[in-house]
């Protein structure tokens, strides 16, 4: 039995602590009339990376260089640095595991699962992630999409995950449609959407299930597999 694990809004509030480090950029914004990067983010065309290839697979701080220089054509390397790195502080100190993540984890281990990680973003971010949050033992592989020039929207990671670990009953769970579910579908797995963080309430077109949480989610892999058993 083999299970891929999102990682961001699905075992850690990312979108969340993403909220606040905005929420802190603004005022640091308006101080230094970067009125237009204001704009940006009020009128939400942030949007416009979601479907990027590179949003996937950048660094973080490439990412706000990127958007910066989207919206200015030129911006000083210490404004830059400054709002990294304000942009970073908020965002570790408010980043958590969801309550239901560790008791998830165990609970797939106990079943005798091999958990893959599956995430987007650079190495370097989440890396620096698994490490604050402590979880990075509990996965037999990471697969994250800045090592293997591949994101989520390509079905390549996924097939990656299961040459590495091959198994007829596998399971994705994640918090995205068109990236989790759907790479998961194409591989053959059971796909599990645990509906939170940024993309809640989009049309899940690609999930088996739709869950509130991964207390759920365990269930849910628990009567799959014990349906298995019996067949
Ligand atoms: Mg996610």
């Amino acid at each position: 039995m083999l299970v891929l694990v999102d990682l961001d809004d699905t075992l850690c509030n990312t979108w969340e602590a993403a909220r606040y480090s905005v929420l802190r950029l603004v005022p640091h914004l308006l101080r230094r009339r970067k009125f237009r990067a204001f704009f940006y983010i009020l009128t939400a065309r942030y949007r416009e990376l979601e479907q990027s290839r590179e949003f996937h697979t950048l660094d973080f701080d490439k990412l706000v260089e990127r958007v910066m220089k989207k919206v200015y054509a030129k911006i000083q390397p210490d404004e830059l640095e400054e709002i990294t790195h304000l942009v970073d502080r908020v965002f570790f100190s408010n980043l958590r595991l969801y309550p239901d993540a560790i008791p998830f984890l165990n609970g797939l281990k106990s079943l005798g699962a091999k958990i893959v990680l599956v995430t987007d973003s650079s190495t370097k971010w989440q890396r620096k992630k698994l490490e604050y949050l402590g979880i990075k033992d509990y996965f037999d592989a990471l697969i994250i999409s800045g090592e293997t020039g591949h994101s989520k929207l390509e079905p390549h990671n996924f097939r990656l995950a299961r040459r590495l670990f091959p198994d007829d009953e596998v399971y994705m769970v994640g918090d995205r449609d068109d990236t989790d579910m759907r790479g998961g579908k194409e591989i053959g797995a059971i796909t599990i959407l645990v509906q939170r963080g940024y993309f809640r309430g989009r049309l899940a077109k690609h999930a088996d299930y739709v869950v509130k949480d991964l207390v759920e989610a365990l269930e849910v892999i628990r009567r799959e597999h014990e349906a298995r058993a019996k067949a």
